[in-house]
């Protein structure tokens, strides 16, 4: 089969024919229609340093995708060929504390398709019976093939009671874009988001943010007196990675607020620990989605209105994937989904 590989120690992504995987107990056989292109595929992409400490070559990428059942194997009970899916790209182990608990999302043998294991950009996908999500009849395979860093948006902002509330967002990335339209549907007061890319902060008005914040130009305190905030944000939402951001947002909470960390910061981030301790934040790490209490809100949410098509700005055939690499990297983008 055809597939999308990782194959040299150096900047690129190779079009190969790979062995198809095969189906085995438990385990359910993918033929992927749509792929999306996650930031951490561009991380791969570039061949950067977190790429080389993390990554065994050669790789079959991707995580974001959507696709129709081909094949069950022995044992597969809830699922039949031709229905249409989706899956969690995270393998758990199933057994230790927190996977019996209920617990998947923090589950410490996580193993992520397409960086530890071989992944969706390929013509077929095998995955465990129970990492599959089906995908209902109203949702577009389109939608659906970026399910996963939906779900990141979804666990990110739901932790927090957002009724009501002034949410500052930083980073304007695909996940910061779709918070947005999660903080809107939900009934946040003020959406406040920061990004350093116009085309972005653009998008992330269209999708229902109250100020977007090019922070280059402008500072975060200037919009206090319009969205008639006095005190700070209530609910922070840190979704850029950047430690400049990160820092700016903790001076902006207010006393009690709560902070969801998403973003992967660098290990040299340094902070003033004084705005976490006597502001009495609530700081939570947010990795993946909730499983699968994330996927049964992603869609009831959609098939109740939450639209966030809007992010996805480019759509092109596998063929093109060099093209769509190369869009990923100008940032000039929202999602970008390929067809196979
Ligand atoms: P992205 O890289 O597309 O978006 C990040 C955005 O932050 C970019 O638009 C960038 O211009 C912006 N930015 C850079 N510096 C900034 C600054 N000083 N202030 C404000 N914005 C700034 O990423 P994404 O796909 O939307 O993901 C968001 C973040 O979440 C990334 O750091 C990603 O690595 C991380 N992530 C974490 C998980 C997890 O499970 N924890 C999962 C997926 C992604
Ligand atoms: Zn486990």
């Amino acid at each position: 089969m055809k597939a999308l590989i990782k194959k040299y120690k150096e900047r690129g992504i190779w079009m190969e024919e790979v062995p198809e995987p095969q189906c085995k107990t438990n385990e359910v056989k993918i033929k992927i229609t749509r792929t999306s292109i996650c930031g951490t595929d561009l991380h791969i992409f570039l061949w950067d340093d977190w790429a080389k400490r993390t990554l065994d070559l050669p790789l079959v990428i991707g995580h974001e995708f959507c696709g129709i059942i081909e094949e069950v194997g022995p044992g597969v009970s809830h699922y039949k060929p031709g229905q249409i899916v989706s899956g969690e790209g995270h393998i758990t182990c199933g057994i230790c504390r927190n996977c019996r608990a209920g617990k998947r999302h923090v589950c410490d043998k996580t193993i992520g398709i397409g960086i530890q294991k071989s992944g969706a950009f390929a013509e077929y996908l095998v995955m465990p019976e129970s990492n599959i999500w089906p995908i209902h009849d109203s949702i577009p395979s389109e939608i659906a093939a970026f399910f996963d860093p939906f779900g990141n948006a979804i666990h990110s902002t739901l932790i927090h009671d957002i009724v009501g509330e002034d949410v500052l967002i930083t980073g304007a990335g695909p996940i910061g874009i779709m918070s947005v339209a999660i903080c809107n549907f939900v009934g946040a007061r003020n959406i406040v988001i920061t990004d350093i890319n116009d085309y972005r902060l653009k998008l992330a008005e269209s999708m229902g943010a109250t100020k977007a914040i090019n922070i280059t130009k402008n500072s975060i305190k200037e919009c206090y007196p319009e969205l008639n905030i006095k005190n700070g944000f209530d609910i922070g939402l840190e979704m850029s990675g950047n430690s400049n951001a990160f820092n700016t947002m903790l001076n902006h909470m207010y006393h009690g607020g709560g902070v969801s960390l998403l973003g992967l910061l660098p290990e040299s981030t340094q902070i003033n620990w004084d705005n976490i301790i006597f502001k009495g934040l609530n700081i939570k790490g947010i990795y993946g989605r909730e499983m699968y209490e994330t996927w049964y809100k992603m869609t009831q949410m959609i098939r109740s209105g939450l639209d966030i098509s809007k992010v996805l700005t480019h759509k092109l055939s596998i063929d093109d994937y060099e093209e769509a690499f190369s869009i990923m990297e100008s940032g000039s983008c929202g999602k970008i989904v390929l067809e196979w």
